[in-house]
């Protein structure tokens, strides 16, 4: 039992979501009570007391989407052959050849680095989608290895594809399955493994059928990019008559432990199946912007009842980052100042806690008995009144991820006062600057 106190407690609980002098008490990886700090500490006066002196305590923050291996990217910059460059053009030129080029070393330094980066932005669980065809079987247990080291809650799962030839999809089925099936006898459940799919339009009939079929009754969902591009909608209206969505559900690729990422080019029909199907999605706006591939169909999502989260494609580790782009471009794209914000709160702050109530069987991103305790302290001084009716202005318009300093996860310290607990992080650090010198050699 130990007791996390004296801070300005932000619950995301409705039945108490501010607690002004609040503590929580947490026993193994769960939280078991929370309320004001004089009576918790009075109700458990033997268990060791942390002193957060007035910071924010809230739970973790969840990305919904992002791809570790692309820590080595930070810096390069390779060749571009056209000045106007379509999303087909930045795949090929950049993330195909930077996915192609990587090896073990390389995936397993990359998620030491985002690993760390996201845990000094607050972030508890992430959910990757991997790629690395000079590495594939094996490629999950790399990136695992480092989550674990550092004590993340992650989901993982490699993106099979047809654009490296037969071998590679046949090895990706099989990474993703050995890795699912790993997962499900881990000992305490804190990594879950989904079966990764790169795109509709690198996927063949005959793929996705034999992924479907290696995926049998398993507990487990797809993860899959889709309609990010107009290249996605394209290739599917062209080759089978359908749209990217239409596609993948009669393919049997949709479901409620799926996740449907962008879905930038999605119409009425394809959210109607996304809901018909229970299918998760996952929002992305500054990959988005970045790719210019335009504004994806989140405010229509969420108001069709979608369980829509957030993610950030990798772009940022900072999901605060990823909140106040999500704020953003809505009002932007619509020219109306009077939407996103709660939209954008619910996404980050509430779907993408339900997003992980599909894989882990206690609640995660809530604090309220029974739940994980997967908890962050962040240093915030506010200078306007901070209470239940202005947390979320305060969330979107003060704090940033340079704000935390205390993490928590499973009930286990992994930062405090900003030091990492389990790791050596200068040490593993320098080691990823050296490996990333010697990858830029080889992309
Ligand atoms: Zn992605």
């Amino acid at each position: 039992m130990q007791l996390i106190g004296s801070g300005r407690v932000i619950t995301l609980n409705d039945d108490s979501p501010f607690i002004e002098d609040g503590c929580v008490a947490v026993d193994g990886d769960e939280i078991v009570d929370f309320g004001g700090t004089s009576s918790i500490k009075a109700k458990y006066p033997h268990a060791p007391f942390r002193d957060v002196e007035g910071r924010i305590i809230m739970p973790g923050f969840i990305n919904a989407h992002t791809h570790i291996y692309s820590s080595f990217a930070r810096g390069l910059s390779l060749p571009q052959d056209k000045p106007n460059l379509t999303f087909g053009d930045i795949l090929k030129n950049m993330w195909w050849r930077i996915d192609k080029a990587l090896n073990e070393k390389d995936n397993l330094y990359s998620a030491y680095s985002t690993g760390l980066e996201s845990v000094r932005c607050g972030v508890t669980t992430l959910f990757d989608h991997h790629a690395s065809q000079r590495h594939i079987s094996g490629s999950l247990s790399a990136i695992e290895r480092a989550l674990d080291d550092i004590g993340l809650r992650g989901c993982l799962c490699y993106e099979v594809s047809d654009r490296d030839g037969m071998e590679a999809a046949r090895e990706g089925i099989e990474e993703n399955v050995s890795f699912i099936d790993h997962a499900a006898k881990s000992a305490d459940g804190r990594i879950k493994g989904m079966f990764g799919l790169h795109a509709s339009f690198t996927l063949s009939e005959r793929t996705l059928e034999k992924c479907v079929a290696a995926m049998g009754g398993k507990n487990a969902g797809f993860h899959i990019h889709c309609a990010e591009g107009e290249e996605d909608l394209n290739d599917s209206l062209a080759r089978y008559g359908k749209r990217v969505l239409e596609r993948l559900n009669d393919a049997r690729i949709l479901g409620e432990k799926t996740l449907a990422i962008h879905n930038v080019h999605a119409n009425s029909t394809e959210v109607d199946i996304l809901k018909s199907t229970r299918t998760m999605a996952v929002h992305n706006p500054e990959s988005n912007m970045s790719n210019a591939v335009g504004c994806a169909p989140a405010l229509y999502m969420i108001e069709n009842g979608i369980l829509l989260g957030l993610g950030t494609d990798a772009y940022t580790q900072d999901m605060l980052e990823s909140l106040k782009a999500a704020n953003l471009i809505h009002k932007h794209e619509n020219r109306n100042p009077s939407i996103g914000f709660m939209e954008s709160i619910q996404m980050l702050l509430k779907n993408n806690a339900l997003i992980c109530s599909r894989f882990w069987s206690k609640p995660v991103g809530i604090i309220k008995k029974g739940a994980l305790a997967d908890l962050i302290a962040l240093e915030y001084t506010p200078h306007t009144p901070l209470n239940a009716d202005t947390m979320y202005g305060h969330i979107l318009f003060g704090l940033s991820g340079r704000c935390v300093d205390d993490v928590m996860i499973n009930g286990k310290y992994i930062m405090k006062s900003r030091v990492m607990e389990c790791i050596d992080e200068d040490a593993v650090l320098a080691k990823a600057r050296e490996q990333s010198a010697d990858f830029w050699h080889r992309v």
